[in-house]
């Protein structure tokens, strides 16, 4: 059965408890870093950051400061664009029990700029030591073992939860009801196309440019455009529960 991974931005607190869990239990090294002025760090994605709490900060008109967090990392498509722009057939394949979308050692002799450049997401990273590209894997190693994804496992919060898609779409749903109440551009960020599914209570580049998928660099074709993900009936759990 595919899996899922809800993240609720309204509950996300920029503890980093994700991204330093990622972190560890990748073993991916230490990455010199220095302070810029904003929670935010390291500034990016990285070949050994591949989880990254976003942080953004505006000023409402009335002069209050509002911060959106957004936890970012791969959104293991459903019909992966950066799967489709590899040259070989296994440098990146797709999980069938979960859906993960896992880049293998193979990725070291793809092109980066064409599997970035595919990514709606900007997700893709390349590491310079072993010329493989990088990203979140869905802790596939774990959830085959019956174990969440140390990101989720790492949250305090209650922001992320991990489960059968079906399952993840209808907590979406739920969610996305009480959420609008007090947020009415509450949304779900591409929910039809892709396993990693962001409640954001604003509009979704209030928290990163990327939040859902983006113009690309194809004349006459966004990224978006490149999701092969159709419209969905599961849509419709949302509409439903809105009445
Ligand atoms: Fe590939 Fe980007 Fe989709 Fe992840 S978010 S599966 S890197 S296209
Ligand atoms: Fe990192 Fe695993 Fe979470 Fe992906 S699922 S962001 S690899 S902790």
């Amino acid at each position: 059965m595919p899996k899922a991974i809800l993240i609720d931005t309204t509950r996300c607190t920029a503890c980093r408890g994700c991204q330093v869990g990622c972190k560890e239990w990748k073993n991916f090294p230490p990455v010199a870093t220095k302070q810029r002025g904003t929670h935010q760090n390291p500034p990016d994605l990285g070949p050994y950051n591949v989880k990254l709490v976003r942080f953004s900060e505006h000023m409402e008109a009335d002069g209050t400061v509002k911060w959106y967090f957004f936890p970012d990392a791969c959104r293991h498509c459903l019909d992966a664009p950066c799967k489709s722009g590899a040259s070989l057939p296994d440098s990146i394949i797709q999980d069938k029990e979960t859906g993960a979308v896992i880049y293998t050692e193979k990725t070291a002799k793809e092109d980066f700029a064409t599997i970035k450049s595919s990514c709606p997401y900007d997700i893709p990273r390349l590491d310079p030591k072993t010329k493989r590209i990088v990203k979140c894997d869905m802790c596939i190693d774990r959830v085959r073992a019956n174990l969440l994804p140390m990101c989720v496992k790492s949250c305090a919060m209650g922001a992320m939860s991990f489960g059968e898609r079906a399952d993840m779409l209808k907590l979406a749903a739920q969610r996305l009801v009480a959420v609008q109440k007090d947020n009415p551009k509450a949304q779900l960020c591409d929910m039809e196309s892709v396993s990693v599914i962001y409640l954001v209570a604003d509009a979704p580049n209030m928290y990163h440019k990327f939040a859902v998928a983006e113009a690309a660099n194809t004349p006459g074709m966004t990224r978006k455009e490149m999701l092969a993900g159709a419209f969905s009936p599961l849509r419709k759990i949302a509409q439903s529960l809105q009445g």
